[in-house]
């Protein structure tokens, strides 16, 4: 027994997943909750932890289902810039590249609007355990969409010998970071009026980024040594060898905090993928959907979102 856990460790840790870390991940689940409408929120906070666990479900998905990691990203440097004639929807973009040639070049942008029309099939039939695992996915999409690396070919700074680019800037600097000096305080969430729209604008944002995650890595490292730039340090309880808190900072100050920003900026998206998906299905009433039927403080709440409701609409009109 020990034998096999020690092999699916070996296996694990061999093989590299790109994307938001772990960490980073939970914590973008985690947070959105509290950006929704109080109707919303009294069910998803129910959930936080299910909603926390299982931010990571597609990364461990990769493992088994081959058709996965095109989910997580695409490499928009296959077909642009410009982009204006890349389709935005899935069943054109097959029918001209067809759907081995997407899948070689990632997908995110289509496979989220996949899945928001899926979450909001799951809220009009209020399928408890659909929602939640489908909004825990969503987010760990969305938030992939976000990370400049996941929107370019040179993912891991391979063409750039920038090898662990990726690990440092969606890993290495929100677990140094978040906890204790990243403010992650957004506005509630927004409607989406045209999700496809925002997708796609998300990953033209995140590649647009790019230049600077690669020229900023290299002008950090050309002011560290080797012996400088990296450090034995506790990370999980284990001391191993990583970047030093010096280079991080100086990384992310190159960067003007870029890794702060689209972290903020995921969870703001998350919560209004979550939210738009439940408006599009018609507000079901997610309190009846809390398990053992517990309606404790039901009026407090619709009470609560009509003000929610009424102060986001005025804040529409401003
Ligand atoms: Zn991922």
């Amino acid at each position: 027994m020990k034998t096999i856990f020690a092999l699916c460790c070996m296996l694990l840790s061999s093989s590299p997943i790109y994307s938001w870390g772990f960490y980073a991940h939970r914590l973008i689940n985690f947070q959105a909750v509290f950006l929704l409408p109080p109707e919303m929120l009294v069910f998803f906070k129910h959930h936080i932890r299910y909603l926390q666990d299982h931010a990571v479900d597609p990364d461990r998905r990769r493992y088994i289902l081959p058709q996965e990691a095109a989910r997580h990203y695409i490499d928009l440097d296959h077909y642009g810039p410009p982009y204006d004639s890349l389709p935005r929807n899935f069943r054109k973009a097959q029918t001209r590249y067809t759907l081995d040639s997407l899948q070689a070049h990632g997908i995110v942008p289509w496979w989220l609007q996949v899945m928001q029309q899926r979450l909001t099939k799951a809220f009009r039939e209020k399928q408890t355990a659909l929602i939640l695992r489908l909004a825990a996915d969503l987010g760990h999409y969305l938030g992939d969409a976000h990370v400049p690396l996941h929107a370019c070919s040179n993912y891991d700074g391979q063409f750039t010998n920038q090898r662990g680019i990726h690990a440092l800037w969606e890993s290495a600097l929100p677990e140094l970071f978040a906890e204790e000096e990243w403010i992650l305080l957004t506005p509630r969430a927004n409607y989406l009026p045209d999700p496809s729209a925002f997708f796609w604008n998300t990953v033209f944002e995140s590649a647009a980024a790019v230049d600077t995650v690669l020229s900023e890595e290299r002008a950090a490292s050309a002011l560290f040594p080797q012996s400088f730039k990296y450090a034995y340090r506790e990370r999980n309880g284990v001391t191993a060898r990583q970047f030093s808190i010096p280079f991080l900072t100086a990384y992310h100050r190159g960067m003007n905090d870029m890794t702060e920003r689209r972290l903020r900026t995921s969870i703001h998206a998350v919560a209004s993928a979550w939210y738009t998906a439940w408006l599009n299905a018609g507000q079901p009433d997610l309190s009846a959907l809390i398990e053992n039927g517990d309606s404790t403080g039901r009026s407090s709440v619709e009470w609560l979102n009509k003000e929610w409701i009424r102060e986001a609409s005025q804040e529409r009109k401003q």
